[in-house]
């Protein structure tokens, strides 16, 4: 499929697959997120907060319908998003997202799924996984760090398995080499993000990124994914 010329000037830019919400809060909110100055609490609040615009990006188009409603001055129609959304957060940074979904859209559907490394096929396996009736649904998948796309790839294809109606992959950061990843293995999954960044670094993490999503978010702060000469 031929790249697809860049939106015309606003706030999103999208390029196949890749949606980059660059709207001014979103990129307040990121800059908020990337230094390393913000504490546990703070970055909880904000990446809450930035969540929701990427989700605001995320959903559009998801099937609405039309329905009238009584003002106090007179009838009008209106569309309501019909709500038969399942949010899937990859443990355990997932998490840090799960709650702007949940408010956004109060009767969302919550399945979980767990991956880890395994050390000899260097493959994602599922060390958790519960997810809810999926079958025809609209899933979004979240992640917040997409980095080499293994665990964003493996969840896609585990949820490919259950027959959604689709599935939007929504993180806060991309890498050039997870979007590659998933081009290549779940190209009818968009990405929406704030930010696609430059590289990885040899330890996996995103450059320039924001070091450790999950320790960052739970206070497990050990070296979030800083070069030893600059650990704590
Ligand atoms: N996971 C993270 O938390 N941060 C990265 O930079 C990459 C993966």
């Amino acid at each position: 499929m031929p790249d697809q010329p860049l939106a015309a000037a606003g706030t999103i830019r999208a390029v196949m697959a890749l949606t980059v919400v660059d709207h001014p809060l979103a990129q307040h909110l990121l800059t908020q997120l990337r230094d390393v100055q913000t504490p546990p609490p703070v970055f909880r609040t904000i990446a809450k907060r930035l969540t929701i615009a990427i989700v605001l990006e995320a959903v559009r188009g998801l099937p609405a319908v039309e329905v009238e409603v009584q003002t106090p001055l007179e009838r009008t129609t209106g569309r309501l998003i019909f709500p038969d959304i399942v949010a899937v957060p990859i443990l355990r940074a997932g998490l840090g997202m799960l709650e702007a979904v949940a408010e956004l859209f109060p009767e969302v559907s919550v399945g979980y799924i767990g991956l880890e490394r395994d050390d000899v096929t260097l493959l994602p396996t599922s060390y958790y996984e519960k997810l809810p009736p999926i079958e025809g649904r609209h899933v979004l998948l979240l992640d917040p760090m997409l980095a080499t796309g293994g665990s964003a790839a493996g969840a896609c294809a585990k949820i490919e398995e259950r027959h959604p109606a689709e599935i939007r992959f929504v993180c806060v950061v991309a890498a050039p080499q997870g979007m590659d990843k998933m081009r290549r293995e779940h190209p009818n999954v968009p990405v929406f993000t704030a930010a696609l960044d430059r590289d990885l670094n040899d330890r996996g993490y995103i450059l320039p990124g924001l070091g450790d999503f999950g320790d960052r978010l739970f206070g497990t702060g050990s070296d979030s994914g800083l070069p030893p000469s600059r650990r704590p």
